[in-house]
């Protein structure tokens, strides 16, 4: 028989909307990017973000199939992700022993 609730102060939703708003910050929008020429295939990248792979010189690159965008040089890999893995990518990047990898949202 309780009746100390939240009832009527509207502190709770405020709690609530602001819980929603971050589960819709989930989804981002982001690019990767391996410095190609900072790279030196340890793959520690690969341990922390399943998406980055072993390209055919031996130097990482991502899997085709989970980026929205894709782009090679020789210089650099760049692909681009809509999706809530933003962490996964950005914990990649800090496992990287030669700071090869730049996440930047947009
Ligand atoms: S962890 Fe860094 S150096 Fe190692 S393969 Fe990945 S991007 Fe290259």
């Amino acid at each position: 028989m309780s009746a100390d609730t939240a009832d009527g102060d509207g502190s709770e939703e405020a709690v609530a909307d602001e819980e929603t708003a971050a589960d819709d910050a989930a989804a981002d929008t982001y690019t990767v990017a391996v410095d190609r020429d900072a790279c030196d295939g340890v793959f520690a990248c690969l341990v922390r973000d399943d998406r980055f792979r072993e390209d055919d010189d031996g130097l990482a690159g991502f899997d085709p199939e989970t980026a929205d965008a894709l782009e090679r040089s020789e210089a650099s890999v760049q692909a681009t992700f809509t999706d809530d893995r933003l962490e996964d990518a950005r914990a990649a990047a800090a496992a990287c022993p030669f700071d090869a990898i730049t996440v930047e949202t947009q």
